[in-house]
């Protein structure tokens, strides 16, 4: 039987893992602490259409091919486990003022363009959607794009990948050409170059709240709602119990304390949004590592003969599980996914598939010392934290780093 190592478990090693074993392959998932990364602390929007940006094109063809395949994958799961994972089917992204409603509708036109139909709705169509919005709130744009609890899919996906014969192996890896298998996929999230120096994926820090419905206070939103507030991006999705309100935005390195500035931030911009906030319980604030990269696309591809990447999922990771699982089950055939290519590492350079451990370890391929891409991983973080605002380029609901995940 061909074996298998997933280093890294969050929801993409996860879902790897589970889908590499029901493949036939004999898996192993190597992580100290598994699903305590990035993919336990998200807010989970699939959201790459009201996310849409004229120059955007790549980001936007993948990510709307990899909302297409989260019916499919979902279903496959909840059929597995029993845990249903979404917690609501559509985003309505209002705007405060002019500029963002000149937003919305350059968002509506660009993804009309590439076929997506997103409904703009003027102040009273808000309100009919979502009577819990601030009347300050002016005009709204509704997509079809749905959330999903993040922690329920982390369970399901843990429970799948057990029942198909995936085990753990609790030791943290320090070197990939260690790992006694026949192919390993590196899905360590933003620990990733840690992994394989030179690969261009960086921590990008975000801080989120979860707040808990109480008897008499305003029901939750339906919808998930994106806005801008005082320049500062800002979501609400629902949960069973209440709301998860997100996220700021800093180069910190590997930085996970939450900051009293950061929750200030969130709870005054989300209560200038929906006003009810104010009456619920404060249940949690936590903070996590996105897996950045240098253009705002994962990093899905072959590294060397036998290294798979299958990371740097920046902000839109929980949107791109089943994409990624399907293209690396691709790979490991032999294969590739037609959709997925875009994410190939080789576009930052060849020395992608030169640099790493298994290349120092076997000398199969070229060694080289060249970091890969505009933003090798192996620079010295920002430790000034830069927070979300800053990356916008005047744009109310784009960044230059692709969303407000
Ligand atoms: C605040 C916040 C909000 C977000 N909201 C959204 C959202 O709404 N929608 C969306 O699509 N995405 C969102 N994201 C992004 C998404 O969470 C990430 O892109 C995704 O979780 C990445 O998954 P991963 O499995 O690659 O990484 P992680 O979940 O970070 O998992 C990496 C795993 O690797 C393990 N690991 C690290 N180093 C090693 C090692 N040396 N050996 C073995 N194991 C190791 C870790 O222990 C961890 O379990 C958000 C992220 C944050 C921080």
């Amino acid at each position: 039987m061909r074996t298998l190592a997933v280093v890294g478990g969050g929801a993409i090693g996860l879902a790897v893992a589970w889908r590499a074993a029901e493949a036939g392959w004999s898996v192993t998932i190597a992580d100290p602490e598994i699903a305590s990364g990035a993919s336990w602390v998200a807010g989970g929007m699939l959201a790459p259409l009201s996310e849409g940006w004229p120059g955007e094109e790549r980001v936007l063809g993948f990510g709307a091919a990899a909302l297409a395949r989260w019916p499919g994958f979902a279903a496959r799961l909840t059929a597995r486990t029993g845990i249903p994972l979404f917690v609501a089917e559509q985003t309505l992204t209002v705007a405060l003022d002019q500029a963002d409603a000149a937003d919305l509708r350059t968002i509506a036109e660009f993804t009309a363009g590439h076929g997506h139909r997103l409904r703009l709705l003027d102040r009273a169509g808000v309100r009919e959607h979502e009577r819990g919005l601030a009347r300050t709130v002016r005009a709204g744009l509704l997509a079809d794009e749905p959330a999903i609890d993040n922690r329920a899919l982390i369970t399901a996906l843990r429970a799948a990948a057990e029942m198909a014969g995936v085990r753990v192996d609790a030791d943290r890896v320090d070197d990939l050409a260690a790992l006694d298998a026949d192919r390993v996929v590196l899905a360590a999230g933003a620990a990733s170059a840690g992994l394989w120096p030179g690969l261009p994926v960086r921590p990008v820090k975000g801080e989120i709240l979860r707040l808990r419905h109480r008897p008499g206070a305003a029901p939750a939103p339906t919808r998930v709602i994106r806005a801008r507030v005082h320049g500062r991006a800002l979501y609400l999705v629902p949960r069973g119990d209440g709301i998860v309100v997100g996220a700021t935005q800093y180069e910190a390195g590997f930085d996970t304390a939450v900051t009293v500035g950061g929750v200030r931030d969130l709870i005054a911009d989300a209560e200038a949004v929906f006003p009810a906030i104010a009456e619920y319980e404060f249940a949690e604030a936590s903070a996590g590592s996105r897996p950045g990269s240098p253009d705002n696309l994962p990093l899905i591809g072959v590294l060397d003969d036998r290294v798979l990447a299958a990371t740097g999922h920046g902000r839109n990771g929980m949107l791109a599980v089943p994409l990624t699982a399907d293209a690396v089950l691709a790979l490991l055939d032999g294969d590739s996914l037609p959709e997925a290519e875009v994410a190939d590492p080789e576009r930052f350079g060849a020395g992608a598939r030169a640099d790493g451990p298994s290349a120092a370890a076997g000398g199969r391929v070229p060694r080289s010392r060249e970091p890969v891409g505009a933003r090798a991983a192996g620079a010295p973080p920002t430790r000034e934290p830069v927070p979300t605002t800053a990356d916008r380029p005047g744009a109310g609901f784009r960044t230059d780093t692709g969303g407000i995940g």
